[in-house]
């Protein structure tokens, strides 16, 4: 087989099985089992490809082929221009979480910041690198999650601490900045979400219990005790949850509440400044 059919096939394969895409992917995964990019592929696409790599690559066809994200089969993926090791244990990092992290990056400077819900670190770990804070601390329920936010600052080579803590039951101490992109899917809309998200993304990572707003409010219940006066709190948040995270924002003494805009144009950030 030639380079061009083994592509060929795993584009056929992807498409037969429904998973959306398949030229994308299948070119994602060729790429990776071949160490190959368009350029080169343009050059070489019919010579005959080594029967090791078609192996490596039918098997990862085989996971692709059971909805199994691209990102958790190759275990990295790229946020803020950073390289992010993943895993099932942790949420991949999307790139609506950008604007969020660009919004903080605003007031970041010399702050002391906490990112509550870490998943991979992603959030945190780009403001340690990128933001010229005077710390990170990374915050996660799950063991596991926090594991992979560790490989991911070492990775990124940034000094993090790292608090396993269900919310702020754990945590010390107060901060300038508390930033978080909870779990804020209503419970009964997991089951209609993609299967590469309802079936293989950590459903702890995804459930904000009935009406999705559960960790917002658990947040702002206690965060008289860890936010400093004038600090800042920012949220990702559904496309529809604008209103009410404001809402309870402004309700425990926020100014300043805004809603901010994802690159779609849905609403995705709430951020304001808590009293002095
Ligand atoms: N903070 C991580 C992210 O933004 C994980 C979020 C989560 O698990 N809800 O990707």
């Amino acid at each position: 087989m030639t380079l061009a059919d083994v592509l060929q096939m795993g584009k056929r394969r992807l498409s037969e099985a429904g998973v959306p895409e398949p030229e994308w992917n299948a070119w994602y995964l060729f790429s990776h089992c071949f160490h190959i990019n368009r350029n080169r592929y343009f050059l070489c696409s019919e010579e005959i490809a080594a029967e090791e790599n078609i192996k490596t690559f039918e098997n990862l066809l085989v996971e692709r082929e059971k909805r199994i994200p691209l990102e958790y089969i190759i275990h990295e993926t790229e946020f803020m221009g950073l390289p992010f090791q993943v895993n099932e244990h942790v949420l991949i990092p999307r790139q609506d979480t950008e604007c969020l992290v660009e919004e903080v990056l605003k007031v970041s400077e010399g702050k002391d910041v906490l990112d509550l819900c870490t998943g991979s670190g992603c959030i945190g770990i780009s403001l340690a690198k990128l933001g010229k804070c005077k710390s990170v601390t990374l915050s996660d329920i799950s063991g596991e999650a926090l594991a992979v936010a560790e490989k991911n600052a070492r990775k990124n080579d940034v000094a993090v601490r790292l608090v396993e803590s269900d919310l702020f039951r754990d945590i010390r101490g107060s901060f300038d900045i508390i930033v978080s992109n909870p779990p804020y899917i209503r419970s009964k809309e997991i089951d209609e979400l993609m299967p590469e998200v309802r079936e293989h993304e950590p459903r702890l990572a995804l459930d904000g219990s009935e009406d999705g707003l559960l960790f917002y409010r658990s947040i702002i219940k206690v965060i008289n005790s860890f936010l400093k006066p004038n600090g800042w709190l920012f949220f990702e948040i559904g496309w529809n949850q604008g209103e009410e995270v404001s809402r309870m924002m402004r309700e425990e003494g926020f100014h300043a509440v805004e809603v901010k805009k994802d690159l779609a144009g849905l609403d995705r950030i709430v951020q304001g400044q808590y009293r002095e």
